[in-house]
């Protein structure tokens, strides 16, 4: 547990990190109070969301970290109720800014985001961060134990909740095998977990939370390929009835999407489904051609 004698700007170093991580820890920004760049418009209401997924949609979105430096450029798509949408494209091209966007670390500075129809300038933050889980890259880990991590995802939840999460993510066996199982520590000054068990415990928080809109940040590090295919198969049932978007950096993930978003210095430069894109020729029939000769030459 975070200790409130943690002084307050390091707790604001700690709040940046998170905040360009993407990491999942909702209830931190509610600890710090911290989140000065967007506030509750008066009278801000939580979200209208019933028992279905929402629909998602960036409209005419234009953003900038600094004014001077404009990053996102008339970005347009919607992700349909229940869908996934995935982002590719090179690195800096502004993929993890739209997750950023969607989850309101930061107001658009035109156009709009839309959960359901609605702006999330004009609904509570609370409600939006509740509706949005982040399946970040790098998974932040607390000194502490595997249940207490797990849970984090949803502050009350039992131990056969936390068990069902861990079971659904393909971590519990993981777990068990370990010297106390759910009551092991992990985490800097426990067991360590590799890149692939980090990002199974952050998909089983995701579970737990069980938002009706996924961002799931696919991790940049090498993953071997039976790690590969198994947290795509996770993947594959966590989004299973969510609205989601998938930051992708192999393009195996991204094959069954519903679209695929081209990003190139801030703009979509190409649109479509795997088959789509494959058969116009454009940047990611390359791309894809060229993971697959990387991928025949390492074998
Ligand atoms: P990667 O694949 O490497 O994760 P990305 O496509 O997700 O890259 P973004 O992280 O969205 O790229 O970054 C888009 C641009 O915005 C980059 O030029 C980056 O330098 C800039 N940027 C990102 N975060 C900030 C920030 N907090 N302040 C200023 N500029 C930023």
């Amino acid at each position: 547990m975070i200790q409130l004698y943690i002084p307050l700007n390091f707790l604001g170093v700690i709040y940046r990190e998170i905040k360009q991580s993407l990491t999942d820890l909702n209830r931190m920004f509610t600890l710090m109070d911290q989140d000065r760049e967007v506030a509750d418009a008066p009278n801000a209401q939580p979200l209208p969301l019933n028992d279905q997924p929402p629909e998602v949609r960036f409209e005419n979105v234009q953003f900038a970290y600094d004014p001077a430096r404009p990053i996102l450029h008339d970005v347009n798509f919607t992700i349909p109720a229940g869908k996934t949408v995935a982002v590719v494209g090179p690195s800096g091209s502004g993929k993890s800014t739209l997750a950023r966007l969607l989850f309101r670390f930061y107001d658009v500075q035109a156009g709009h985001v839309r959960i359901a129809g609605q702006d999330i300038r004009d609904v509570t933050q609370t409600s939006v961060r509740r509706a949005v889980g982040i399946v970040p890259q790098d998974t932040v880990l607390f000194n502490d134990t595997v249940e207490y991590n797990i849970a984090y995802g949803q502050p009350g939840a039992s131990h056969d909740q936390v068990v069902a999460a861990a079971k659904a993510a393909r971590i519990h066996d993981f777990i068990q095998a370990t010297p106390q199982g759910y009551e092991t520590r992990v985490g800097e000054r426990g067991l360590k977990l590799s890149g692939g068990e980090k990002q199974r415990v952050a998909i089983a928080r995701t579970l737990l939370k069980n938002p009706p809109i996924l961002i799931f940040d696919e991790a940049t590090s090498a993953l071997d390929s039976a790690n590969e295919r198994a947290i795509q198969n996770e993947l594959r049932s966590a989004a299973q009835g969510k609205t989601s978007l998938v930051i992708a950096h192999r393009l195996s993930t991204v094959v069954e999407a519903h679209e695929i978003l081209v990003m190139d210095s801030g703009r979509i430069i190409e649109r479509g489904t795997h088959d789509e894109l494959l058969a116009a020729g454009g940047r990611y029939a390359s791309m894809w051609n060229m993971q697959n000769a990387a991928e025949v030459t390492d074998a």
